[in-house]
């Protein structure tokens, strides 16, 4: 079978490099390149080299529009202002995109079903298996509890990462809102500080911690009266993330245009 050749947008970023070097130990997978942010000093440098796999002799280049066009599929964990720029790009090249950028905002989320409307696009804030069975799992002790159990939602991430809470911990609580039959806008209560009064029923709590090079701890906690249930998943390393990015890409591939999430290329 023909390889799958696979672009990747912000090569130069932590995952974007973790990406090149997955792509390329993956049978089935090709690089076909990888693009940073215009203008930046990589620009020109070996594309392997850079995520620390040898010399893969591509150079990085700054054309998505280049990349997308040499590309079967393409990734893109960037910048929000930057993945919406690439989503409407991919579906005027009629190309596939998964996208892991997180913190989109509606109006960048809306911009991205347009795109599915054209083309297969993957969107998921968290691409690791473990994640994504977290989420059925506390969709799952949501629906059994009821809402007397208050749900509070932590994490931690490196110090570098720049949206808060994680596109992870908002999926969380979207898992367990819908399982409650609310919508997350309604119940979220997004950090505490000062007087804030007592805690609202039914409320969905969120709390961010940053630090060091933490690549990203989740932690669900059901509280009871007299009993807690907690749920915990700990990534120690993001080349999960990059694994099941590249599974989402050849997944992708020959799908009809539409918004797919990690639970159609996992089956769950
Ligand atoms: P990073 O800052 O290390 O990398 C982002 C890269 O994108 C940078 O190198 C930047 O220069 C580049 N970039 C910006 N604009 C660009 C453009 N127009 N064209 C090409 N490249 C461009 O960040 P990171 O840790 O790699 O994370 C990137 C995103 O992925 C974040 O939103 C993060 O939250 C998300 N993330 C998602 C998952 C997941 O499982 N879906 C896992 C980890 C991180």
């Amino acid at each position: 079978m023909a390889e799958t050749r696979i672009g990747v947008i912000g090569c130069a970023g932590r995952m974007g490099r973790m990406l090149v070097a997955d792509i390329v130990a993956t049978e089935g997978c090709a690089l076909a390149g990888g693009v940073a942010r215009p203008g930046a000093a990589c620009i020109g440098q070996d594309i392997g080299e850079l995520a620390g796999v040898g010399r893969l002799g591509i150079a990085v280049g700054e054309s998505a529009d280049q990349l997308l066009r040499n590309s079967d599929v393409a990734v893109d964990f960037t910048t929000v202002a930057a993945t919406a720029e690439h989503a409407a790009l991919a579906a005027s090249l009629g190309k596939p995109i998964v996208i892991g950028t997180t913190g989109l905002s509606a109006a960048e989320e809306s911009e991205v079903r347009a795109a599915a409307a054209k083309i297969p696009v993957v969107l998921a804030a968290n691409t690791s298996l473990g994640i994504n069975l977290l989420l059925g799992l506390v969709a799952q002790v949501a629906q059994r509890l009821g809402p007397d159990w208050d749900i509070e939602i932590v994490e931690m991430h490196h110090k570098g990462k720049v949206d808060s809470p994680s596109g992870t911990a908002l999926a969380l609580g979207r898992a367990a809102a819908a399982a409650r039959g609310v919508s997350l806008e309604e119940v979220a209560v997004r950090g505490r500080d000062g007087i804030t009064g007592p805690r609202p029923p039914g409320a969905i709590g969120f709390a961010a911690l940053r630090g060091g090079d933490a690549v990203g701890d989740h932690h669900v906690v059901f509280a009871g009266a007299g009993e807690r249930l907690e749920l915990v998943h700990r990534a120690t390393n993001r080349a999960i993330y990059a694994k099941g990015a590249v599974r989402a890409a050849l997944w992708l591939k020959g799908q009809p245009a539409g918004l797919y999430g990690m639970k159609e290329v996992l089956g769950l």
